[in-house]
């Protein structure tokens, strides 16, 4: 297959003058210089075709400009674009009962509207202790939850989230993801690792550390994102789920890359059987447009005017595209990231097998990674092959991002077609067999 000449002139162009200007801490995934989009398509200001497999990282869940998306957010902008959060207005009480309708809980959720996956989590984590009166928290090794000063005391995918910005938010333990493939602790006999890990919760953090009338919540991604891609144990969410109506403590299932139809339901931890007591959103809940929301259990939400609230919360443009996205999975492209996404599963399974570097094919619905690995036996994670790969679709006109030590993230658009699942897998197998020719892994 012939490679695109990227970065092409005029993305190199608009490289140079971003490099001046824009502030260097963004991590970029490829020189990938966008023009516009449609669907699952994406084109560079070069005039090169991609196929989307990351999405604008799980967000683009209708594709890119979605008619009917792009349709309300106009209709809305001609009628206000702005009020503040100080006011009512229609749009975002509609937004609210529909969350409330969709939300996993078995009682009416109230919901608070954010701007990003950052500030519900921040939403959360305040609601947890004002609520409980409690303090300290339980996250996971391994997660990210974003990189304001609460959310980033939980993130704990790359030391360099913390690195120079302490003091963080305090009252943060962090214990091991349950991640059944590279297991950090030693299961009992017959015991699922899931079920490992909330025993180690149990006797070593509430045993030891922290009282469990201190501890207001546990923060968890049901599948964990920028950590790999890692589904957890089968029997992690039920004991957890136990553990925490034993000690009155808050199950926060932060579903800002996992949730909104992404897996197949409108929620991950729907998967796994048990109800959460909050859950934040945002990423593909407005198709792009920056919008979230922390959706919590209504009898938990006991914070008094005042206590939070933001400028642009419930803003309207954003609830427009909001009701459409949500409109648009629930009639066709929830139940197409199921189908799609098993379809891509077993796809990936075939090019397991002929692709020792491939130790594990992970996810549910299209939220998949791939895990590579030097060796099949130690499992040991294949960073530098990952990185080929990664550089080696994009030369070949398929956008992946990495994920975890050595995986590739796969979260394309719920509009996938099989017909798009098999041009981009067959490009994705082609730059794996390129890449696993260049050296070692
Ligand atoms: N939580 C999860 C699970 C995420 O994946 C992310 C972003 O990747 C965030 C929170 C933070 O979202 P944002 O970048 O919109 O602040």
């Amino acid at each position: 297959m012939p490679k695109l000449n990227v970065p092409g002139p005029k993305a190199k162009a608009i490289i140079e003058r971003d490099r001046a200007v824009v502030s260097p801490s963004y991590p970029r995934a490829a020189d990938f210089v966008m023009s516009h989009g449609k669907g699952v398509e994406v084109w560079d200001v070069d005039g090169n075709r991609f196929l989307d497999f990351v999405a604008g990282i799980a967000v683009n869940s209708t594709g890119h400009s979605h008619p009917k998306v792009v349709k309300a957010i106009q209709e809305q902008a001609e009628k206000f674009i702005h009020i503040s959060s100080d006011y009512y207005h229609p749009i975002w009480v509609e937004t609210a009962e529909r969350l409330s309708q969709i939300a996993p809980f078995s009682e009416p959720a109230v919901s608070f509207m954010t701007n990003s996956g950052t500030e519900s989590v921040e939403a959360a984590i305040k609601l947890a202790r004002y609520h409980t009166g409690r303090s300290q928290f339980i996250g996971f090794l391994g997660a990210f939850h974003g990189r304001t000063m609460g959310s980033v005391a939980f993130t704990a995918s790359k030391a360099k989230y913390h690195q120079k910005f302490y003091p963080l938010m305090s009252g943060v333990t962090h214990v091991p993801y349950p991640d059944p493939y590279r297991p950090l602790l030693a299961s009992r006999p017959g015991e699922d690792y899931g079920e490992t890990v909330v025993r180690y919760i149990e006797e070593q953090v509430l045993g030891r550390l922290h009282a469990p009338d201190q501890v207001a919540g546990i923060l968890i991604e049901p599948i964990q994102g920028e950590g790999g891609y890692v589904v957890p144990a089968p029997g992690f969410f039920p004991a957890l789920r136990r553990l925490c109506d034993k000690y009155g403590i808050l199950l926060i299932a932060d579903e800002v890359q996992s949730g909104v139809g992404r897996t197949g339901k409108w929620w991950a931890i729907e998967h796994f059987g048990v109800e959460p007591d909050i859950v934040t959103a945002a990423k593909g809940i407005a198709s792009g447009v920056p919008f979230g929301a922390m959706i919590a259990r209504q009898s938990i939400v006991t914070w008094p005017v005042g206590a939070h609230g933001n400028t642009y919360g419930g803003n309207p443009i954003a609830c427009a595209a909001c009701l459409a996205t949500l409109d648009l999975i629930e009639e066709q492209y929830m139940a197409n990231a199921a189908e799609t996404g098993q379809y891509m599963m077993d796809a990936l399974e075939e090019i397991q097998a002929r692709h020792p570097s491939i130790g594990q094919v992970r996810g549910k619905g299209l939220m998949i990674g791939i895990d590579l690995v030097k060796d099949r036996d130690t499992r040991a994670p294949a960073a530098a092959l990952r990185d080929r790969t990664e550089a080696l679709c994009f030369q070949n006109g398929l956008l992946v991002m990495g994920c975890g030590p050595s995986s590739i993230r796969m979260a394309p658009p719920l509009t996938l077609t099989k017909a798009e699942a098999d041009e981009g897998l067959t490009i994705f197998e082609q730059a794996l067999t390129e890449a696993e020719s260049m050296s070692e892994r």
